[in-house]
């Protein structure tokens, strides 16, 4: 009995198990981070500001937390490949676990309000670097998955997040709209082009959640009334939902949008 609950209980485990999460200072990202360190991995994370990163690192280590971080913009192409040494130099060359978490928006309910260049910037940051930096490690994911054991992990993990406006409209625009609809395409085929390889790719879609970027956002009693648990999320909340999908008790589980949002985008309205 105690072996067999113990094979149990290994599959919610992510010990042994190493983790990139873009953008782990703050927010969302900063609570992934946390879950799957929390859960056993090694945990490389990153963000533009030095200071930022350094703070994050001096607390996590206090509470005795293995987290590696660097500085750098993963929008650029000279950042991206930065964050690939030191993820090479940390893990010796194998990934198991990749969470692309930095996104962008700029709030505007016209599309004739955005200019080219909000556009531009919404669609690279959310899309286009999330498509090269999963190009780029997707060789360290493989060697992951092919290593010796990896079945028993449940395979190498990519978790793209995504939002609920890439599934229905809501009001942070177009453009953030399109960016993340986008997406959640990409994690569809990713899952079914990299299952050969032993990856899995899944998206998580938050909806509303006390984070940095979303302060300033009014709590209006109209957004409560959309959401049927009449609240917003905390950042932890959704870390737990990424934290499962790299589990080996996921396993099964690939190219999969899954809304964590309080029932908001299933909501019918009148
Ligand atoms: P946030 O509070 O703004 O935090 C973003 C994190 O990413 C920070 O650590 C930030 O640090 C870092 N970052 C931003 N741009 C970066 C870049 N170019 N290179 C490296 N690091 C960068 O954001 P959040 O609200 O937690 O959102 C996280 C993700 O969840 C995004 O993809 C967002 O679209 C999605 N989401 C959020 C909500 C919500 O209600 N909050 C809802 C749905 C989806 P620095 O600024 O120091 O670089």
């Amino acid at each position: 009995m105690a072996t067999f609950c113990a094979g149990r209980r290994a599959q919610w485990s992510l010990e042994g198990r190493t983790a990139l999460v873009t953008g782990g200072t703050k927010g969302i990202g900063k609570a992934i981070v946390e879950e799957l360190a929390c859960l056993g991995a090694k945990v490389l994370t990153c963000s533009r500001t030095e200071d930022g990163v350094i703070a994050c690192i001096t607390e996590w280590r206090a509470k005795g937390l293995e987290v590696h971080g660097i500085a750098v913009d993963v929008t650029t192409a000279e950042g991206r490949q930065e964050l690939f040494s030191a993820a090479e130099e940390h893990f010796d060359g194998a990934l198991d676990i990749l969470v692309n978490n930095v996104g962008r928006s700029i709030r505007k309910s016209s599309t004739f309000d955005f200019t080219p260049e909000e556009f531009e910037t919404i669609i690279n940051t959310n899309f286009s670097t999330v498509l090269s930096l999963t190009k780029l490690f997707h060789p360290l994911l493989k060697a992951a998955a092919a290593a010796e054991g990896a079945r028993d992990k449940g395979g190498s993990s990519v978790v793209n997040i995504s939002s609920i406006a890439g599934v229905t409209a809501v009001k942070t625009g177009a453009a953030y709209a399109a960016s993340k609809a986008a997406i959640n395409r990409l994690t569809i085929n990713w899952g079914c082009e990299w299952a050969k390889d032993g990856i899995r790719v899944n998206a998580v879609a938050p909806g509303a959640t006390n984070t940095p970027s979303t302060e300033s956002v009014p709590r209006s009693t109209e957004l409560m009334d959309r959401i049927p648990m009449g609240r917003w999320a905390d950042p932890h909340e959704i870390s737990g939902q990424v934290a499962f999908l790299c589990m080996k008790g996921a396993s099964y589980i690939t190219s999969q949008v899954i809304c964590v949002d309080g029932g908001w985008a299933s909501n019918g309205w009148m």
